[in-house]
C-alpha cells in the first residue's frame, strides 16, 4: 500500500535536498566565477552532503513503510540498536510536518537489512547525481564554447542545483524508500507473491509507461521492472498491493 503520510514526507525531503542544493550551488557559482573546471573535491563534497540526506530520509521512509506492512523493527532494548542513529532518525522526523504517526525513531529502529540495503543504495543514488551534474555541466561547457553569449553561470547552477531537480529527486527517493520498506517487510513476514499488484496514482500526472502496469500481477510486471518502483522512470509514485497481506483487491 502507499505510504500514509506520503505527501508530507516528500515535501519536506524535497525541501531538504533543496537546502543542501542551495548551498552547494552559492559554492559553485564562487569555483565557477574562478574556473569552469569544478575541483574534483567539491564534487565528492556535494556526493557526501546529499549521500547523508538521502541515508537519513530513505531510512525514514523505508522504516514507516516496513512497519505499516507488518514488519518488526528493534526496539530500544535490542543490542543491535543504534541510539546516536536513532537520534538523527527523530530530528529527520522532525522535519516532516505534520508529523507521521506509526513509529517513534528514539525506541524502534531499523533492522540490519533495512539499514544496509538503504546505506548502499543512497550511496550508489548519490554517486549518479552527481555523475548526472557533471554531465551537466560538461554540455553547457560545449555550449559556452560555442556560443558564450548564451549562457550564465545561473542558468548553469539552476539547472544542476535547482529546486525542480530537488523534487524531482525527493519523489523518486520516496518511491524508493517506500518500495524497498515494504518489499523487506513482506518478505520477511508473509512471503512475497507473484498475485502482488502493481498500483499508480491515479491522477492527472500518472504516466503512460507506468499506466498500463495498474492492477497487474507481479507475474506480468516483473519480467518488466523486476526491481518495482521506481524503477521505470524518475518521478515514478507508484506502489505495491500485498496479495498475501489481504491487500490484492481489484481496483
Ligand atoms: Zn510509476
Amino acid at each position: 500500500m502507499e505510504l500514509v503520510d506520503r505527501k508530507a514526507i516528500e515535501t519536506a525531503y524535497a525541501r531538504e535536498i533543496g537546502r543542501v542544493f542551495a548551498a552547494q550551488r552559492r559554492l559553485f557559482e564562487d569555483r565557477f566565477a574562478e574556473s569552469p573546471e569544478i575541483p574534483e573535491e567539491t564534487w565528492e563534497d556535494d556526493r557526501k552532503e546529499i549521500t547523508e540526506v538521502m541515508l537519513l530520509f530513505g531510512l525514514t521512509i523505508a522504516l514507516l513503510s516496513f512497519i505499516q506492512h507488518g514488519g518488526s523493527p528493534l526496539t530500544s532494548d535490542d543490542p543491535a540498536f543504534d541510539s546516536a542513529a536513532a537520534d538523527s532518525l527523530a530530528k529527520t522526523l522532525a522535519k516532516v510536518r505534520p508529523r507521521p504517526q506509526g513509529f517513534n525513531p528514539l525506541d524502534t529502529g531499523p533492522p540490519a537489512a533495512l539499514r544496509g540495503g538503504i546505506t548502499e543504495r543512497a550511496t550508489e543514488i548519490a554517486g549518479d547525481i552527481v555523475a548526472h551534474s557533471r554531465d551537466l555541466l560538461r554540455d553547457f561547457q560545449g555550449r559556452i564554447e560555442s556560443e558564450p553569449e548564451s549562457v550564465n553561470v545561473r542558468d548553469i547552477s539552476h539547472r544542476i542545483y535547482g529546486p525542480h531537480r530537488a523534487a524531482v529527486i525527493a519523489t523518486t527517493e520516496t518511491t524508493r524508500g517506500q518500495h524497498f520498506g515494504s518489499e523487506t517487510a513482506v518478505a520477511g513476514t508473509v512471503g512475497i507473491s507473484q498475485d502482488d499488484l502493481w498500483f499508480t496514482v491515479r491522477d492527472r500526472r500518472v504516466c503512460p509507461v507506468c499506466e498500463p502496469l495498474h492492477g497487474r500481477p507481479r507475474s506480468y510486471w516483473g519480467r518488466f521492472y523486476a526491481i518495482g518502483p521506481p524503477d521505470p522512470h524518475a518521478v515514478c509514485r507508484c506502489y505495491i498491493q500485498y496479495a498475501n497481506l489481504g491487500e490484492g483487491v481489484q481496483p
